[in-house]
């Protein structure tokens, strides 16, 4: 199954259970969350027309090109006095223009004249260095659309409308489970032929970021009751979100339990790391199961998960940033699926790690984001291939 068709088909399954519930929240505490409903401006901003510069202030219109005297002083936060004709007025940056004035010469621009008068040295024209009503918004304009993630951009524009709260739509609750005999958690002695957990905290941290409420499930061991009887224990979630368990058909429990007692599809996807994936359902809980290998869980979570989980939330726009860099590499042989390597961009190039493996998760500590080489392609360094920046993806 190819990416696209795959990442189509999950976000058709997102859209079905979308989440409806909402909260309302002080603005400090929205960041990462979800807006639930349009943001309309009930202001114009600026609301009346200010000073973007220390200057003076003057009105163009009857101005024959004279000195003029000062008649008012006009700070940030003052209520001005309309301007007395025949004047101008002293203004600082973000104090809003006096009645009757159309233009502002900023300070450096002038001479004090011994009588006081001001004289201005340069050619002025009208609306100059004043920030106009209504240039970022005007009432009644569609500021942020429900569905918009929230980030201190978002709560800085909030903030300069005035909310105070914003409603956000709740927290999808995802359930974590690392399934494998050999796994262990770190912080205890390992045995022969065990391994450390890392996958659960990498998607716990990463879920967090992105604003979900964790379960934190542990580790499964690979049989069939355990793996029925903790799959019914994570009945209050929206997502049960395992690794493992799904590459080899004999051991792969999760999917037997599926199988048993909900809805079981395997996707072998087009993608290089990560090829099998588990979607299905146990007891009407949807579960996505990653495959095991951390470089594998990694990338189907970044291109899969994160934005079904995303669209759960109402995010229109899921798909992660992605740009097209030179290649900083030769890719001789055509690989059968879309490979995600682990890149860096290094003088304007896509340089990949050297050890690709998807057992290697030091591979994506090393790099800033995931190069895309597409099915079917050859590369010789220089040409374009796209780049999608971790940053992007782990927010
Ligand atoms: P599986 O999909 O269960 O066959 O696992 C594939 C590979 O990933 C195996 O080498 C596992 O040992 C490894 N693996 C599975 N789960 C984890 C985990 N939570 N942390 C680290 N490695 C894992
Ligand atoms: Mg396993």
């Amino acid at each position: 199954m190819p990416v696209e068709a795959a990442l189509a088909r999950l976000l058709e399954m997102a859209e079905a259970s979308r989440i409806v519930e909402r909260e309302r929240l002080p603005l400090a505490q929205v960041e990462g969350r979800v807006l639930a409903e349009d943001l309309m401006a009930t202001l114009d901003l600026p609301p009346w027309p200010n000073s973007a510069m220390d200057g003076y202030a003057l009105a163009l219109a009857d101005w024959q090109g004279e000195p003029l005297p000062v008649s008012q002083k006009i700070f940030a936060g003052q209520a001005p006095e309309a301007l007395k004709p025949g004047t101008c007025a002293r203004i600082f940056t973000g104090a809003p223009v006096p009645q009757g004035a159309d233009c502002v010469e900023m300070q450096e621009n002038v001479e004090i004249q011994p009588d006081q008068c001001v004289r201005f040295r340069e050619p002025l024209s009208p609306g100059q260095n004043i920030r106009p009503q209504g240039q970022e918004t005007r009432v009644g304009e569609l500021i942020l659309s429900a569905g918009t993630r929230l980030g201190p951009i978002e709560q800085g524009l909030a903030a300069s409308l005035g909310c105070a709260e914003l409603d956000v739509v709740r927290k999808v609750r995802v359930a974590v489970l690392s399934t494998g005999d050999e796994l262990v958690e770190p912080g205890q002695a390992l045995g022969p032929g065990q391994i450390y957990n890392s996958n659960r905290v990498v998607l716990c941290s990463w879920l967090q970021r992105m604003g979900c409420e964790v379960v934190d499930a542990g580790i499964l061991p690979d049989d069939l009751p355990t793996t029925r009887l903790r799959l019914g224990q994570l009945q209050d979630v929206d997502l049960i979100l395992s690794t493992g368990g799904v590459s080899v058909g004999e051991a792969d429990f999760l999917g037997m339990a599926l199988r048993e007692e909900g809805e079981l599809t395997l996707w072998k996807l087009a993608i290089k790391p990560g090829k099998p994936l588990t979607v299905g359902q146990f007891r009407n809980v949807p579960v996505i199961g990653l495959p095991g290998n951390p470089a594998s869980t990694l990338v189907t979570f970044a291109l899969l998960a994160r934005p079904y989980l995303l669209r759960r939330q109402g995010v229109q726009d899921v798909e992660p940033l992605k740009f097209a860099l030179p290649a900083g590499f030769d890719w001789p042989v055509a690989g059968n699926r879309r490979e995600y390597l682990r890149g860096r961009l290094e003088q304007g190039r896509a340089t990949i790690y050297r050890n690709q493996s998807s057992g290697v998760l030091r591979s994506a500590a090393w790099a800033d984001g995931l190069v895309e080489v597409l099915e079917g392609r050859t590369l010789t360094e220089g040409e374009p291939v796209f780049f999608i920046p971790l940053s992007d993806l782990l927010g």
